[in-house]
């Protein structure tokens, strides 16, 4: 059997333990995660371990980043699979604290990242998520003090912000974007899809094979504001609820009105029953 790999839940166990890691000067990279792991999150694990000699994976289903109306009573927690999965790929340390030990009564900071890369998209619904993400991915930056920072390009406008947030902070880290792991009907992966009912599950597949086709008509260098009306459509025709489907710079998150502005991204926002899902792809 693979050995479990220790936890950290209090800040003193967590200093000694990246004391130990970094000994001999031991590279170290992070994967923050909220838990419910799959095979997404193990690949962020897998392009850590060939960056890194040690390896942390934090656990940490982040309130902050949840509005009021939002899932974070009911975000599965399944810490002691997560563990077991992370004994198998082989990680160093899990960084797993309590609420209390990140929030404690008297916290009052928070880092604010502004500029294009969070204007829109999910800023516009979910206007107090990148507030909550770059201030607990701060945090667990400055309690790890890792070389590299594994995220995954499935939360792309997440992955621009921290790398934003990073460069602009001076933070001594290096953000690395990882390529989206997806399901064999292309549906990405993600914690959230055992939220989807049977039903659910076999329409969610429409997302990527839109983004494609919309990535595919934009390449041909045509209408993209018809190109994404289309895509829309043929979302909503599948029984979803778009928040949005916007054609962006790759690299500014900037709003693009042409094929030729690119590099360029596709990203999706949409909602069936009570499932929010995010997905994108490069043009
Ligand atoms: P989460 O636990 O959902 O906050 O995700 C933790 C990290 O895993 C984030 O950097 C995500 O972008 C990344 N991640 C989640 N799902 C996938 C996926 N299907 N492929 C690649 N990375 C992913």
């Amino acid at each position: 059997m693979p050995s479990r790999p220790p936890i950290a839940r209090t800040l003193p166990t967590l200093h000694r333990a990246i004391d130990l890691l970094r000994r001999r000067h031991a590279r170290t990279a992070i994967v923050p995660t909220m838990g419910a792991l799959h095979e997404g999150h193990l690949s962020l694990v897998r392009l850590a371990k060939q960056r890194a000699e040690k390896v942390i994976v934090s656990i940490f289903v982040n309130p902050t980043q949840f509005a009021a109306n939002e899932d974070f009573g009911s975000y599965p927690r399944t810490l002691n699979a997560d563990v077991a999965k992370l004994a198998e790929v082989g990680v160093d340390l899990v960084w797993a604290p309590s609420a209390d030990v990140m929030y404690p009564s008297d916290f009052a900071s928070s880092i604010k990242v502004e500029g294009p890369a969070v204007a829109g998209l999910e800023d516009a619904f979910r206007p107090h998520f990148f507030g909550g993400v770059a201030s607990v991915v701060g945090k667990l930056f400055n309690q790890c003090r890792p070389d590299f920072a594994m995220f995954g390009q499935k939360d792309y406008q997440q992955l621009m912000v921290v790398t934003r947030m990073a460069a602009d902070l001076d933070m001594r880290v290096k953000v690395v974007g990882a390529p989206i792991v997806r399901e064999r009907d292309g549906l990405a992966m993600s914690s959230r899809n055992v939220y989807l009912s049977t039903e659910e599950r076999a329409a969610a597949p429409v997302l990527y094979r839109t983004l494609r086709s919309v990535a595919g008509e934009l390449r041909q260098h045509g209408n993209a504001g018809k190109i994404l009306a289309a895509g829309r459509r043929s979302i909503e025709a599948a029984g979803f609820a778009i928040d949005y489907l916007e054609a962006r710079h790759a690299h500014t998150l900037a709003p693009i009105s042409s094929p030729d502005e690119g590099p360029i991204r596709v990203l999706v926002a949409a909602r069936i029953g009570r499932t929010r899902l995010i997905d994108n792809v490069k043009v």
